[in-house]
């Protein structure tokens, strides 16, 4: 019997995920069509790629973490989410690392941000414009997780329904239509070479179980750290 009706697609598994709901509407066709133009289509279905961008309401976690790797490298720092009208959570551990990062005293940092402390152990602070950004943000090798979170934090909670879709970040699509492409190719290498696609399953499976001592968010850093040099190397 061939091995690809023994196996169900990658896209059919995550399409039979339970709680699936498909990414859909506005955001969904143009992650769609960007997805396209940096597709050389002459090569691939069309059919693969509506469904990868459809079964995108279920991201992997090495999915998640290469967004957050790709972020990093592809943000334009363009400020626009440094000044909307929100407050910040910065852990205090964050805010002494700004601290230490312009060489002053943490003391003194709070007093500038006029940093509050929430009920949870960490500080608040404004950003309109966040007190960091002067043109570009002034702290970037040190900015808080807050900010290295996003958009990637926003668009899991949008594909969950639970936020807006980060819009106004010009980077939050890209992220999308990456996974979206690796997800379309997968799915043409699955018909065309599904031994090989076989293999390569087995060896996700293998280096995730080897992590298998570490909660989630250990594994999610170090699938993060992974990928960050894995495209250093590549840029
Ligand atoms: S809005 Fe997006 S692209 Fe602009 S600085 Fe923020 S994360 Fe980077
Ligand atoms: S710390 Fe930097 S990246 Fe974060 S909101 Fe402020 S200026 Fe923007």
């Amino acid at each position: 019997m061939h091995v690809m009706e023994e196996q169900p697609s990658p896209l059919h598994k995550l399409m039979q995920t339970e709680g699936f709901k498909p990414f859909s509407g506005p955001d969904a066709i143009r992650v769609y069509r960007k997805s396209i133009q940096r597709l050389n289509m002459e090569n691939m279905d069309e059919n693969d790629l509506l469904n990868a961008v459809s079964s995108l309401g279920v991201l992997l976690e090495t999915e998640i973490a290469l967004m957050y790797a790709l972020q990093d490298q592809i943000c334009t720092r363009c400020g626009k989410c440094c000044t909307v009208n929100k407050s910040m959570r910065v852990p205090k551990t964050e805010l002494k690392q700004i601290a230490e990062h312009v060489k002053t005293s943490y003391k003194k940092i709070k007093k500038q941000t006029r940093a509050r402390p929430r009920r949870d152990g960490t500080m608040r602070i404004k950003r309109s414009p966040c007190p960091f950004y002067d043109e570009e943000c002034t702290v970037y090798p040190a900015r808080p997780g807050e900010c290295r979170g996003y958009p990637a934090n926003m668009l899991l909670k949008s594909l969950g329904g639970k936020a807006e879709y980060p819009s106004d970040c010009e980077i939050s699509d890209d992220l999308l239509v990456e996974i979206a492409i690796k997800r379309a190719l997968e799915e043409k290498m699955h018909r065309e070479n599904p031994e090989l696609m076989i293999e390569l399953a087995e060896k996700k499976k293998r280096d995730l179980g080897r992590l298998g001592g570490m909660n989630q968010s250990q594994r999610l850093a170090y699938l993060v750290n992974r990928y960050q040099k894995t495209l250093n190397q590549g840029s």
